[in-house]
């Protein structure tokens, strides 16, 4: 038939086969990444701007790969997900995230609330929230010092469950937020369903806010929204000061951004919150 022999042409296609092959070379670096722990966490601040304070970090995950360098998520998470690889992936950034929590508590600095990205798959997993509880217990970290992001697409595949297992997390103590917020195509319906404390403003909605009387309308509709259901909004992607001023102006208040930091090394970090939170 015309399909089989689309596949056979296809087959045969030497990108494809290229693109097939470097996919599976990467699927087993990767594989090899989490056993020889070449996995590693950034931390980028998460600033209110009235207070001056960093209140919190978000997790991102970088790997650390001897012939590719420093890998950006965009590249091996996609691939971490189709392989079921970011299932223990995803458990090693939460344990990785809570245990330096709590070594920068017991180091004394000012207390910060860790964000962790989960991914479709582990909230799908019937036992995240004992994962979550589990390794709470064992690092010794109180739960509202911890905060999962999921983002509206990963909430669209099992809507019911997803709400669920939200919940219990949420009273847990555990904090939850919306990433990407206003990007996906059920955000209104989603605020009534799943307990977030934290919307996090999409990166696009900031990016031309100087020049973008759209985007203010958007973020300032946003703001409103965020009052009536009680949820703390964050923008993320603040670059510069004129988008600082503007969020300011939108009563905007918490931020996070390449204007205050990119994402750091555990080390970068450590000076860095060791310099913000004391001055
Ligand atoms: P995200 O959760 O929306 O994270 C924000 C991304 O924006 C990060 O990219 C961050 O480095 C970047 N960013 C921060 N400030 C600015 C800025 O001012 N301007 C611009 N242009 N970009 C900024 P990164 O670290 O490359 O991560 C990309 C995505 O990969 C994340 O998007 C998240 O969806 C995913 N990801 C990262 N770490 C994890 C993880 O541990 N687990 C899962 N499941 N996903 C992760
Ligand atoms: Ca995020
Ligand atoms: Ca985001
Ligand atoms: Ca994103």
């Amino acid at each position: 038939t015309k399909e089989s022999g689309r596949n056979h042409y296809q087959f045969y296609d030497p990108e494809m086969s290229l693109e097939i092959a470097e996919n599976f070379a990467l699927e087993t670096q990767l594989h090899e990444a989490i056993k020889n722990e070449e996995l590693i966490l950034h931390y980028q601040p998460q600033i209110n701007i009235r207070t001056g304070q960093v209140y919190g970090v978000e997790a991102l995950v970088r790997w650390n790969n001897s012939k590719l360098g420093l890998v950006k998520p965009n590249k091996f998470i996609p691939l971490a997900e189709k392989t079921g690889l970011i299932l223990p992936m995803g458990e090693w950034v939460l344990k990785t995230a809570c245990q330096q929590n709590k070594k920068w508590q017991k180091m004394g600095l000012p207390p910060v609330r860790v964000a962790v990205n989960l991914s479709a798959q582990q909230l799908q997993q019937p036992n995240l929230i004992e994962t979550v509880e589990n390794t709470l217990e064992s690092v010794g970290l109180d739960p509202r010092w911890l905060e999962l992001e999921v983002t509206e697409s990963i909430l669209m595949k099992n809507t019911t469950l997803a709400s669920k297992t939200l919940h219990k997390l949420r009273d847990m103590g555990v904090y939850i937020s919306m990433d990407d917020f206003g990007t996906g195509y059920s955000s209104l319906g989603y605020l009534k369903k799943f307990p977030f404390d934290t919307l996090k403003i999409d990166q696009s909605f900031v990016k031309e806010l100087n020049q973008s009387p759209e985007d203010i309308s958007i973020i300032s509709a946003i703001m409103t929204l965020s009052r009536g259901f009680n949820m703390r909004v964050i923008a993320e992607g603040v670059e510069n000061q004129n988008q600082l001023n503007l969020l300011q102006q939108l009563d905007c208040e918490e931020m996070q951004g390449y204007f205050f930091s990119h994402p750091l090394s555990p080390e970068e970090i450590l000076k860095y919150l060791l310099s913000f939170n004391h001055k």
